[in-house]
């Protein structure tokens, strides 16, 4: 994701405070019709919206993982597709500004476990809404310390970026995370030398990206084994809705990516 996005998001966790109520901000401009249904309240035992009801409402069970082995060395390897021959995907869900019960519903209801890279303040001010998530099968990785671009820093300021947010998710989720995904997907070697020194496995990047209810797949076709990002924004239920509904009809389930890069953690 480029800088942009990042503020991007935070002008939209304002935006969404102001709004309640009301449609989205920007979400007229492209209006399928799904979208004419959602809703940015805050009711959080609301009825499902006309979204949930336009996706379908379960994935098919998730077949046996496929671990990969782990690759040893100093560094750790950088991932966007897990090499596999299940029909699966895997969906990670970044930084944890805008926490609608909506997506937890959704996730309930399509069984999806979900790959959450959090950034402290947010992991901490949601613990209990990211908690319901971990109940779900999803599980909490590192997403950095201040959510910088790494390849601006050195190797020390990297390394409190990298590795700080381990101690205090380990005992706030009760796992220490063993991926790691930088912020923009911006790395570079002293990156993955740093995440492999406090024990990362992986970086992790991604093949899709999900956003304004549209999925973008790097290279066409969404393929098994492919990592999509998405962010915990004001459109994530939407979001989801859509990527439901794709998988569905293109048999696709959602995997759970720790079972493939770090199982038994
Ligand atoms: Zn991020």
């Amino acid at each position: 994701m480029t800088r942009r996005s990042w503020f991007a998001i935070t002008v939209a966790t304002v935006v969404s405070g102001a709004v309640t109520g009301t449609l989205v901000a920007g979400e007229g401009s492209s209006g399928t019709p799904r979208r004419s249904a959602t809703r940015a309240t805050s009711t959080t035992r609301a009825a499902p919206p006309t979204t949930t009801t336009t996706a379908p409402p379960s994935l098919p069970p998730a077949p046996l993982p496929t671990p990969v082995p782990t690759v040893p060395g100093d560094v750790a390897p950088v991932i966007s597709h897990v090499p596999t021959p299940n029909r699966v995907v895997f969906l990670t869900i970044d930084d944890g500004l805008v926490r609608d019960s909506r997506t937890i519903e959704l996730i309930r209801q399509a069984r999806i476990p979900v790959t959450l890279f959090l950034v402290p303040g947010p992991a901490r001010e949601g613990q209990a809404y990211f908690q319901q998530l971990q109940a779900l099968g999803g599980t909490v990785e590192a997403h950095s310390v201040h959510h910088p671009d790494l390849k601006k820093l050195g190797a020390a300021a990297q390394h409190n970026e990298v590795c700080g947010t381990l101690d205090d998710f380990g005992a706030r989720f009760g796992r220490r995370p063993t991926l790691f995904r930088p912020p923009y997907g911006s790395y570079n070697e002293t990156t993955k030398r740093v995440a492999r020194s406090c024990g990362f496995q992986w970086v992790v990047t991604w093949r899709a990206t999900l956003n304004d209810g549209v999925l973008a797949m790097q290279g066409g076709q969404l393929q098994p084994g492919d990592i999509i990002l998405a962010h915990f924004r004001v459109d994530l239920p939407q979001n989801l809705a859509v990527l439901i509904a794709k998988l569905k009809a293109e048999n696709f389930t959602v995997g759970h990516l720790e079972d493939y890069l770090s199982p038994g953690t």
